[in-house]
């Protein structure tokens, strides 16, 4: 994973006469291979904050550097953001995955192997040739998961990824995400509004509060993580 280090950011959102400042001077230094929680009501900054790492928005003051190197707009650094998401439904799994290559342009034989493979690493090898309204919600999250992985992501930005799951679901792929996080050591920033969800998968939880959002607490976290 990437270092990702985000000096004094601020940001302010003007539409027509109603101004709404998101962000105030927020500072925060990520290590390569740490996996941090943005933790946080909502309405504080949150996704802006992600969205700005993400290269989607420019903030107003500050910068974000990746391994040192200022950032100029989404994906050349290999910081993938991974939402809510959602497949094209008149894609099959794998023209899904590979939907997700930055690189565009003729899919070759290695890019299908290499879509084959995250598949078969989200459990999901033998649904290659399915459509998603033919997989569960579950296996449907997986593959969104593999389409962001197929860029090999030194960073990976996760806002609420789970939050429409069911708890069952959410807690496999919370599972997942810590087993695959344990073998890549891919750098995460994972936004949520859920403690125990910030308790369970992170090295460290930066609170943030407030309008406009501020990080307030900075908390290590010692509890043993499962393992899979
Ligand atoms: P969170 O993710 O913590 O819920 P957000 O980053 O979505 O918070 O929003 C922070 C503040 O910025 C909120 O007051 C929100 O209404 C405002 N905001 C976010 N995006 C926009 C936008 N595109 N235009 C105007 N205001 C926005
Ligand atoms: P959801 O993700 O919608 O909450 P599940 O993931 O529990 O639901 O799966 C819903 C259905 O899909 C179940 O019938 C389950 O057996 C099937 N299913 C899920 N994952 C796989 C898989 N990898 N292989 C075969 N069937 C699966």
């Amino acid at each position: 994973g990437a270092r990702v280090e985000v000096r004094s950011i601020s940001k302010i959102f003007r539409r027509s006469r109603q101004v709404t400042q998101a962000l105030a001077s927020v500072d925060l230094c990520v290590e390569p291979g740490e996996f941090i929680c943005l933790l946080g009501p909502s309405g504080c900054g949150k996704s802006t904050l992600l969205h700005i790492v993400a290269g989607f928005i420019a903030p107003d003051a500050g910068e974000v550097r990746v391994d040192g190197i200022a950032k100029t707009g989404p994906g050349a650094d290999r910081c993938m953001l991974f939402q809510a998401p959602t497949l094209f439904p008149w894609l099959t799994t794998i023209d899904n995955v590979l939907f997700g290559l930055r690189a565009r342009g003729a899919i070759t034989s290695e890019s299908r192997r290499q879509a084959g493979e995250l598949l078969e690493l989200v459990g999901l090898g033998s649904f290659g040739g399915h459509y998603p309204h033919q997989l569960s919600g579950g296996m449907r999250h997986r593959a969104a998961l593999a389409r962001a992985l197929i860029n090999r992501p030194r960073v990976l930005l996760m806002d609420e990824p789970f939050a429409a799951l069911d708890a069952i679901t959410r807690e496999a792929m919370q599972n997942f995400l810590l087993g695959l996080w344990g073998r890549e050591r891919t750098t995460i920033i994972f936004v949520t509004h859920d403690v125990e969800e910030a308790a369970l998968l992170s090295d460290r939880v930066c609170v943030m509060s407030g309008r406009p959002g501020r990080i307030i607490a900075t908390e290590e976290i010692a509890l043993g993580r499962p393992r899979d």
